[in-house]
This record gives C-alpha cells, structure tokens and sequence, in this order.
C-alpha cells in the first residue's frame, strides 16, 4: 500500500492526543500531534466522524457508525476529510495503532512497574523530610495541566456522581477523549472548561472530592503532588514543586503529610502508583555518566550542603564543577561559594525558552480560552524571558538578592531528594536548567503586576513555571539551549 493512500480501515494514530476544551459554550476539538508538535482544531461533528474511525471500519462503516451518533456526512466527504488527516500523518492502519498503543501508555495513570530487582517490594520509602502539605483549596492543580487521566472504574464513578457535568452521566464520550489516538484505549481526559477541569466547581473545589470524599477523585490526583522514584536504595517519595500550595508549605509546621506514615516498603503503596526508576546509569556532563549508586551517594552529599544566599549561581558554578571534575567533593564546594552569575551565561538558556514559550502563547490564542491559565502563563514567562533579553535589565535582576531564597533552597531540596535532576538531559546541563527557571521566576511577578492579574496561582511564580515546563512541554526548551551554547 502506497504510504500515502487512505488505509482500508484507519485509525486516529497512537502519537496523536484529543482534547476536548469548553470556551464559554463553544466546544472545540483540539488534536496535538506529539511527535511534530502540530495542533489541528476541529468541530464536535469532525471529532464524532473521526472518532469512529477506531481501525474496525471502512470509510462506509465510519459513515454509518457517525450517523448513529447524530453525524451526518457523505462517504465521499468523509473519505476526502481522512484523506487529510492521513496526508498530515495523523491515521494509521489497525494493527500499527494497536502496537503503539501498547508500547506507550498512559502519563499518569500507567501500570505500576514490577520492582526491578528482587526484594524490590522491601525497599524502604524514604520521604522528604519536614515538609507537610498545606492545601489551600483553590484548585490551581486542576487548572494548569493539559491532560487529566481517568482509568475506566475511576471514569464511571465521576459520571455516576456528576451526570451532569457535560452529560456524562449518559455518554462516556461527552465527558472524556481517549488519553490517545481513538478508542478504545487504557484511559480517558477528561473534558476542560477555560482550561479547568470538567468536575472542578466555581470556587475552586473538586466535586468530585465534596460528593463522594477523596477516593472519588482519579489516583493521580489523589496522590498529587507527591512523586516515587526507587534509586535501588529506597523508593524517594518527595513532592512536585508544581503547585502553589507546595511552596507556601515549604517551612511551614503541620500540614497533611506527603504519605500515610504507616506505609514502610513499597510493597506497601497502591500497585497502580507509578514508581519510577533511576536507571543504571545516566549522563552527567555531555561525553559522561555515572552510575546509580555513585549518583544517590553524591546527591545526598549535595542535599547536605549548605546552599548558597544566590541559589541561581550555585547551580551554575555546580554544573560548571560537575563537567570539570565530575561528581567530587570539591564541585559541590563550589556549590556552596559560587561566583556571581553572568548575564551571558544565561543569554542562550533564556533566548531558548522564550522561543518556546512565544511560539506556545501564539498557538494557545488561536483556540484557548483567554482565562485558560496555561494560556496567561504561557503569556508571562514569553514576556519575562523577552524582558530579561535587555542585558542592564538581567544584570540588575541577577545582582539584586534573591526574592524568595526559602523558596529556592526548598526547590533545589525537593529536587534532589526526588531525583528529578537525573534523565536523559545531562546532570550538568540540568542544573543550569534550573538555574534558569529560578531566574525567570524572579522576573515572573513584574510581568503578573503589569497583566493586573491576581491569580492565586501567581503566588508562586516558581511553581508556575515548573507546571508549565513540565506539564506543557516547555521544558524542552533545555536540549535546545545546550546545543546553543
Ligand atoms: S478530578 Fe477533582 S481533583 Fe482532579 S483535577 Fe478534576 S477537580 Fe481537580
């Protein structure tokens, strides 16, 4: 078959993810190709056409199967409209859709992965230390991700406790998309209205949650922020620095704590929370690795470390060490001492990441709803990294002491103790990563002031950034600038 022609049975392809947001009352469809970065918008009667297109049924099928569903169309319109979409590499045939979809599942609400090693279910949890949550309960989790997973079970409760919420409680399909490609798949997201969740209510508050208590909410939920990483030692369990109310907590006494202190081992946590695991070995400079243990026993050095009054600058003096002599002794005393940060190391960092974020604010204005909050923040950190592109302008921000030290050294801890430095970007490219988001996020409360934006998620201008980075893909914007500098 010509790689061109129209598969005899096609289906939306598993690289491709459907969403569906409210704009006020208008509903749109939007599909994101994950693989080339193209969104594509369509209308509720597109998506039902396409929808049926499941890899089960020919273009007269497709037809018929979308007429039941109140979707009229020709066959000859129908076939001219997959046409396009296969043209744009967004449908595949049956048996490719099927094998992609079992090579990768679902973000956040994935299998649990067998513990690596024997005795892997005694590792103990090892969770971060004096740190409780205090959640504020105004939602700004549920109002900042792009995509939030429902297993089936978890799906027909939130139907059955809120039927009415888009009429879910009559169709699956009024409510979610499938989490990739067409159905059926492993899990479903669930529907955004100007960017926030379907069930969360006006003041902020899961319905979900205030009718059937917390078990009614999806698993990922219930166990943000908190996150798993087992490095052969112990499972590290620490906490996302996503949300406002995680850096608000930072110092603070009481709060929830991160895990039920009765669980001990990972045997002990729920089998479908997504443990991740450190690999063998991870890069940490370009040309260099290191392995596990040797990398669990140096972070914990550097998690002992007394951190610097400018924790921007240690990270870069650190990354600068780490390529230099790598994982020793004396590149994390250059941790603790740094010399000032230049303006001109950050240039390229900062350029990279305003590339990406302008590029996404265009893209958001064209179908999001403008008091979608991904939209404004998207907005904010192009206006920051554009601002801080005037050279006197980042000069004075990096001399000026940092606004919020407390906030940054819990950032860093939090970081460490989960992990979240080690992947595939090189641990040295990954500290001057995080240099950079700290800097923007010193430079990210001018720019709310100047929009006259109150959000109660700009408390937290790191959090923000880093929801952003991760949970829309910014962050990939750090490759980029490696290769620039
Ligand atoms: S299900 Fe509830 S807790 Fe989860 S994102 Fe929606 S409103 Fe928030």
């Amino acid at each position: 078959m010509s790689p061109n022609m129209l598969p005899a049975r096609p289906r939306l392809a598993a690289h491709v993810l459907v969403r569906r947001h409210l704009v006020g009352e208008e509903e749109r469809i939007i599909l994101h190709d994950v693989r080339s970065g193209q969104l594509l918008q369509l209308g509720a009667r597109e998506w039902v056409l396409l929808s049926a297109a499941d890899g089960t049924r020919d273009v007269e099928g497709i037809v018929i199967a979308a007429a039941r569903e109140g979707a009229h169309a020709r066959a000859a319109a129908a076939h001219a409209f997959l046409a396009q979409l296969h043209a744009a590499g967004l449908l595949e045939a049956e048996a490719a859709g099927e094998d992609a979809a079992r090579s990768e599942p679902a973000a956040g609400a994935r299998p649990a992965r067998a513990p690596e090693e024997r005795g892997g279910r005694e590792r103990p949890l090892e969770v971060l230390p004096d740190f409780g949550l205090h959640c504020d309960g105004r939602g700004s989790c549920c109002r900042i991700y792009a995509s939030i997973l429902f297993d089936p079970e978890e799906a027909a409760r939130a139907r059955a406790l809120r039927p009415d919420v888009l009429s879910g409680g009559a169709r699956h399909e009024r409510a979610f998309t499938p989490e990739r490609g067409t159905w059926p798949c492993a899990a479903s997201v669930v529907a955004m209205r100007d960017g926030r969740c379907a069930y969360l209510e006006g003041e902020g508050r899961c319905s979900l949650h205030a009718i059937g208590g917390p078990e009614a909410k999806p698993l990922g939920c219930r166990t943000f922020p908190t996150s798993f990483v087992d490095d052969g030692e112990s499972v590290r369990v620490s906490v996302a620095t996503e949300c406002a109310c995680v850096l608000a907590s930072a110092g603070r006494p009481g709060g929830a704590p991160l895990l039920d202190p009765r669980l001990r081992v990972r045997g002990d946590l729920d089998e479908r929370i997504d443990v991740a695991a450190l690999p063998d070995r991870a890069p940490i400079s370009p040309g260099a690795t290191a392995s596990r243990a040797e990398l669990v026993a140096w972070s914990r050095r550097l998690a002992a470390a007394a951190p610097p009054p400018d924790v921007a600058a240690g990270l870069f003096a650190l990354a600068a060490a780490v390529e230099a002599e790598g994982l020793t002794g004396g590149a994390i005393a250059r941790f603790e001492r740094p010399d000032p940060l230049e303006p001109a190391a950050l240039e390229p960092w900062l350029a990279a990441l305003h590339g990406r974020a302008a590029r996404r604010a265009r893209e958001d204005a064209g179908w999001r709803s403008e008091r979608d909050l991904a939209r404004r923040a998207a907005q904010w950190i192009a206006a920051a990294t554009l601002a801080l592109a005037e050279p006197d302008l980042l000069a004075a921000l990096l001399a000026a002491p940092a606004p919020a030290p407390d906030r940054e050294r819990f950032y860093l801890r939090a970081a460490l103790h989960g992990h979240r430095l080690i992947g595939a970007l090189p641990l040295s490219l990954a500290l001057r990563d995080r240099a950079a988001r700290l800097v923007v996020a010193r430079a990210l409360p001018v720019v709310v002031a100047g929009a006259g934006d109150d959000d109660p998620a700009c408390a937290e201008p790191i959090a923000l950034v880093e929801a952003m980075l991760r949970g829309h893909g910014l962050e990939a914007y750090a490759a980029e600038a490696a290769g620039a500098r």
